[in-house]
């Protein structure tokens, strides 16, 4: 391995076994600083030496193993299975040590952490009992100035935070904590010689996966013990054991395949995916997948059992009341198993648990259980616990209440980067970081599964291992390139936390009190801390960074500086993850194909989706049109919304060519739920069959078809808008004008959600967005041809955006950032804007042309539906919409 070239690694250049000698006992300029020495800290030194730098670990605790070290209570084990929560990144280490259990022990896993750093003789750079205190960015010199609590001071070209993100304990913020004069007891820093509980009344504080761990173990030695349960958790049976066959055979006949996997999974092990729905499942599919994922007692299998547990209420709900079916049928006390059944939180929002007779454990006649919620704790006094009803004397007290989880060992120290500014300030509002691994005026700082990452959301060993080898091939083609320092830029920041906020915002995650959203600890901010993008996702993020020459990274060095400033991941999640099943799905281009071909393909795909919303009613119709009766559906809003309502006419999308009544009933379903008015799409007459101006004419005809029978359809006279999707906003644009134009109806709104305005297809979202999101220039240049002559492609029926714009309705007009007829629709609300017509301008950020109209499918479009809906009641005023 090449040594880096770094003024500093000049001692590289000596005998590797001096250089390792000296920066061990000789504290002075060092290539590197790490603080901690658990999974994380020792991978990073060894890769560290690999690349030849010298460096230097701390760690406060006595020896390496970091949370293996601490957390050494009863029944303390790991809950992903051992074959796959250990390191990969050396095949021959990989073979060397066999676990002896499915969830290998603590001890046991202290004992490989052990023998790792053994095998890498890695202690020599290892300062043990050290606690680092200080970092400061020194800008002089380029360099951090690392200071311990044991009066050492280090300068280090790069700081990197393997500190973990369960290390920082929780003080307990429990009235009288400290009073108690009987043994005290912190599950997360454990004594090492153990603790006695024989024939002691004890209580237990927490319950969560180290208390649920430690209860059953605690229960057999106690005389009396007391459970003090604030929340219920949902855990299953970790059905331990030897460790599992089929994995063990995977990996004997392909280590490398196996662990390739893991690498590119959802959560750092080979999972199978589903794709059932657990709302669309029957029961005895949705009972058999339960019961399968129950018995094979793993984490991942449990919080997979249906594709959409994880974002759809209903579908959680199936899981979570099978699980409390179990709680039921173990515990005898139907009081009892009420109180441990967890019912305020979706299943999976807080870290899911597993046990070994966890339940069971409240039968036995000395365990009981104390439910906070009823009975608070008033104080800790020196004899126990005290509440509202009862004293609880006691001789040992174990607080099993957790830590301050992801940021609070990156806070702990007192950073200082680039101006004076600390991590603590600049985090006061909660964590801000790009890609999870560095942070904006912290240059050459790192974190170890940082927030903003997967971390706690995988199996953590492998989310270790890739930021650790992203972070040293950093420091390799920093030094090919020769820069000394790297910085992420504000925009690349900003870009990645908002796409950390999105991937939450569409599931059920933020919606607990959970650890995960800082919530356990009292002041500190609500953000939703990990990605949840997954494992796979996220590794492809920072390959992209890296192989378009560290985008969104400022690198500066004697030669000169490089930015290329940038955001990597700028889609909604849910769209980039419905566009990927569509590409495998190998579907011809529309553009292809005949039109009739084109039309069954569009069919068949629309019955494989959610329904949309229920309203109040769906009636189908026919009223008379330009050549011949036009097809209406009509959506009456849900009975809680007293009519008459106003009437919205919608047109469907599908490039004047594709599209019906069915096309898009569940976006008409939505918008009807939503706004509170009564939809009525209209089925106009399609090309080739009916070319230009077919359409704008039909469209025109059904809005004055509609308003002068708004009463008896049940709408309100006067109150009346138009609407439409792509080529159906094109019309309905076009309907208002000749409404106009004819002195008639009277519209209050036009909502044009990504419309076509122009056939001028130049603008640069054409270029940009021309191909690869659905809608392609190639299938619009398509549409056009199907539609409409060359000749008469600049009407204004056709292209209204040509017409005349003043003395229009008020305008909605909806812009996606991904669609190649972004630019047209902005085209459009300026003009309108300049001719004096209000308009409300909706940016679809992160969504292409069809995203918003996948309704329960694609779940950040909801949001975006929600504000098209209230822009569409606020165009009647005079009435009340439905509560939003
Ligand atoms: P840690 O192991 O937490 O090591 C960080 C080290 O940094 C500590 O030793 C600490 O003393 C040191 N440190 C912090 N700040 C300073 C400072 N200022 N100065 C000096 N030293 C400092 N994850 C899984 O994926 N699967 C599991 O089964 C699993 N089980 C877990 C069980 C328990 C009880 C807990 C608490 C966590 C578990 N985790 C599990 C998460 C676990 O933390 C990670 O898997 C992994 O061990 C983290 O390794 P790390 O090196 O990043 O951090
Ligand atoms: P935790 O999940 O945060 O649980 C802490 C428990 O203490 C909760 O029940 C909490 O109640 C309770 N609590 C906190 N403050 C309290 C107060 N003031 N009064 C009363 N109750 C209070 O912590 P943890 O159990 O240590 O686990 C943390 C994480 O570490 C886990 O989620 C997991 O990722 C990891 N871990 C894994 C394993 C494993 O099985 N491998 C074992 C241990 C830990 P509320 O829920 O109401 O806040």
């Amino acid at each position: 391995m090449r040594a880096l070239a770094s003024p500093d690694s000049k001692r590289c250049l000596m005998p590797r076994e001096r250089l390792l000698v000296k920066s061990a006992t000789v504290p002075g300029r060092l290539d590197a600083v790490v603080v901690g020495a658990g999974f994380s800290g020792l991978y990073m030194l060894h890769k560290l030496r690999e690349l030849g730098l010298s460096a230097k670990v701390f760690d406060s605790a006595s020896d390496v193993g970091g949370t293996w070290y601490w957390n050494r209570y009863p029944g303390a084990r790991c809950d992903i299975p051992t074959t796959d929560y250990a390191y990969s990144f050396d095949p021959e280490l990989d073979k060397e040590w066999t676990w002896s259990e499915k969830y290998a022990t603590q001890p046991e896993i202290l004992d490989y952490l052990r023998f790792v750093a053994d095998r890498y003789g890695l202690r020599s750079d290892i300062e043990f009992s050290t606690s680092v205190t200080s970092a400061r960015w020194d800008e002089q010199e380029n360099r951090w100035r690392i200071t311990t609590d044991r009066g050492n001071e280090v300068s280090s070209r790069y700081y990197i935070m393997a500190s973990g993100c369960l290390s920082m304990p929780k003080p307990p913020d429990i009235e009288g904590a400290g009073r108690f004069a009987g043994q005290v007891y912190f599950t997360s820093r454990w004594p090492h010689e153990g603790a006695d509980f024989t024939g002691q009344r004890v209580a237990v504080i927490g319950t969560g996966s180290s208390g649920i761990q430690a209860i059953p173990l605690i229960a057999r030695q106690a005389g009396e013990l007391t459970v003090f349960q604030r929340t219920p958790n949902f855990s299953i049976p970790a059905h331990n054991g030897p460790a599992p066959a089929d994995r063990l055979k995977q990996l004997a006949e392909d280590r490398e395949g196996y662990r390739h996997a893991a690498r590119w999974s959802r959560g750092g092990i080979p999972t199978e995916l589903t794709d059932i729905l657990g709302i669309a499942a029957s029961d005895e599919v949705r009972r058999q997948r339960f019961e399968a994922a129950w018995e094979q007692g793993e984490l991942f299998a449990i919080l997979g059992v249906f594709a959409d547990q994880g974002f759809n209420p209903a579908s959680n709900d199936i899981v979570a009341e099978m699980i409390r079916e179990k709680i039921r049928s173990a515990v005898s006390d139907p009081e009892t198993a009420e109180t441990l059944s967890p019912k305020d939180h979706y299943f999976g929002t807080k870290r899911p648990c597993l046990d070994t007779s966890y339940f069971e454990t409240f039968n036995l006649p000395h365990v009981r259980l104390v439910d906070l919620r009823r009975q608070p704790i008033t104080s800790i006094t020196e004899d126990g616990i005290d509440t509202p009803d009862e004293s609880f004397d006691i001789d040992a007290l174990v607080f099993a209440t957790g830590f301050d989880a992801m940021t609070g060992a990156l806070v702990g120290v007192d950073v200082v980067g680039r101006d004076g500014l600390s991590l603590k300030e600049k985090w006061a509002a909660g964590p801000s970081t790009y890609l999870g691994l560095t942070t904006v005026g912290f240059p050459n700082f790192f974190m170890i599964t940082g927030p903003g990452s997967p971390s706690v959301l995988s199996n953590m060993t492998v989310s270790i291992e890739q930021h650790v080898e992203w972070i040293a091939d950093c420091l390799k083609d920093m030094s090919t390139e020769g820069f000394e320092t790297v910085e992420p830029t504000e925009l690349a920041e900003s870009g990645w936390d908002q796409h950390v906020r999105d991937c939450g915002a569409i599931t059920l995650y933020p919606t607990a009190n959970s650890w995960y959203m800082g919530a356990n600890v009292p002041g500190k901010p609500r953000v939703f801390l990990p990605y949840i993008g997954g494992v796979d996702a996220y590794r492809r993020a920072c390959d992209d960074v890296a192989a378009q020459g560290y985008l969104g990274f400022r690198m500066t060095g004697p030669r000169g500086d490089r930015c290329q400033d940038g955001v990597i991941r700028r889609m909604q999640p849910d769209v980039a993850m419905v566009l990927d099943m569509i590409a495998q799905l190998g579907l011809p281009p529309l553009d292809a194909l005949p039109v009739a071909d084109a039309r069954a393909m569009m069919a068949a795909v629309a019955t494989a989706r959610p329904p949309g919303p229920e309203v109040g009613e769906v009636i189908d119709g026919v009223m008379p049109g330009p050549d011949g009766d036009l097809p209406y559906r009509l959506y009456r809003p849900p009975s809680s919304a007293e009519g008459p309502h106003p009437i919205v006419v919608y047109f469907h999308g599908g490039g004047w060519v594709l599209g019906d009544l069915d096309s898009d009933d569940p976006l008409c379903r939505d918008l009807c739920a939503r706004s509170g008015a009564i939809v009525v799409s209209v089925n106009y007459r399609h090309a080739p069959e009916a070319r230009f101006p077919a359409a704008a004419q039909d469209a025109f005809t059904a809005v004055q078809w509609v308003d002068a029978n708004a009463a008896m359809l049940g709408g309100i006279p006067g109150q009346l808008a138009v609407a439409g999707w792509s080529a159906g906003a094109n019309i309905a644009a076009v309907a208002c004008q000749l409404a106009r134009d004819a002195g008639g109806p009277r519209l209050s709104g036009q909502l044009l959600l990504t419309p076509v305005v122009d056939s001028d297809m130049t603008r640069l979202s054409y270029t940009e967005n021309g191909d690869g999101y659905i809608l392609t220039t190639a299938l619009m240049r398509w549409f056009w041809d199907h539609y409409a002559n060359p000749a008469d492609r600049g009407d204004p029926r056709a292209a209204p955006l040509r017409g005349h714009l003043e003395g229009l309705p008020p305008a909605c007009i909806v812009a996606a950032d991904f669609d190649p007829l972004r630019d047209d629709g902005i085209a459009y609300a300026s003009a309108l804007g300049a001719s004096g017509t209000p308009v409300h301008l909706i940016r679809a950020r992160g969504h292409t042309h069809t995203s918003l109209t996948m309704v329960d499918v694609v779940i950040s479009g909801a949001p975006v539906r929600a504000e098209i809906a209230a822009a569409l009641s606020d165009f009647f005023p005079a009435v009340t919409a439905p509560a939003r």
